[in-house]
């Protein structure tokens, strides 16, 4: 087993706009996740979490420092092959979800692998194992905007678990979703990242954080603390 981390920030900072209105979103962040490894990222509004993991997953990059995902540094990948970096080992649940309203809850899952170049026929099968994974079997031809919130929270999740990701990103997944849902979500981000992911949760909510194996901080930017929780008890 290697230690090198799925996911290393290098004193990475990000500034949005320039002149007097820039805004320093990331100051200076260095993190490491590793294969198996659940971190969740805690702070106030606009603090930087989201900026952090826009970073750890190529959607956004550096203004200075470096991020590098499986051994690679971002900053040396032209635009087109960092977005094949990130369709290769970046799931990501957006806080919005980002469903397709007029497709299946199994076409939304099997469409960002056919544009990766995966054959329908493999795609289909990979998502409809993702699918049973997180419950979801029995509504996999119904449209999105016909089953529960808690529904097309799991098809988001299964979306990003598809095709074996190694570093799965998740910001609030659990959004406004009642508890038990939550945990369920918790549940299956625990179990992929047992299966040897390294997965970064944004969340507001103790209860959910209390599942990650280490806690980090950020305020104005800047991670003020960390912690490897003793949480066991609280699973
Ligand atoms: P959080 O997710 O913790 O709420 P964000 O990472 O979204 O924080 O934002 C961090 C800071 O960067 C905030 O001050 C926010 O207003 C600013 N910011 C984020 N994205 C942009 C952007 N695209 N352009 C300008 N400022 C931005
Ligand atoms: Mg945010």
């Amino acid at each position: 087993m290697s230690f090198d981390p799925v996911v290393r920030l290098a004193d990475a900072s990000r500034v949005h706009g320039d002149g007097p209105q820039a805004v320093p979103a990331l100051r200076g962040v260095s993190l490491d996740v590793a294969a198996g490894e659940l971190v969740a990222v805690m702070g106030p509004s606009g603090s930087g979490k989201s900026t952090l993991l826009n970073l750890a997953g190529g959607l956004d990059r550096a203004t200075s420092g470096d991020v590098i995902v499986e051994g690679t540094p971002l900053s040396s990948l032209s635009a087109k092959e960092l977005a094949g970096l990130r369709r290769r080992h970046v799931g990501y649940v957006f806080q919005d979800l980002n469903l397709i309203p007029s497709l299946t809850a199994l076409e939304n899952v099997t469409l960002p692998r056919e544009l990766d170049g995966v054959r329908f026929k493999d795609a289909r099968r990979e998502a409809m194992e993702v699918l049973t994974e997180v419950g979801l079997e029995e509504i996999a031809d119904r449209f999105s905007d016909e089953i529960s919130g808690g529904q097309r929270q799991r098809v988001a999740i299964a979306r990003a678990l598809a095709g074996e990701r190694r570093l799965i990103l998740a910001d609030e997944p659990t959004g406004a979703l009642d508890t038990p849902t939550g945990d369920e979500i918790l549940q299956l981000l625990r179990t992929r990242c047992d299966a040897g992911a390294a997965v970064l949760l944004v969340t507001h909510e103790p209860r959910y954080a209390a599942w990650a194996d280490r806690v980090v901080f950020l305020r104005d930017g800047e991670i003020t603390d960390s912690t490897s929780a003793a949480l066991e008890s609280a699973r």
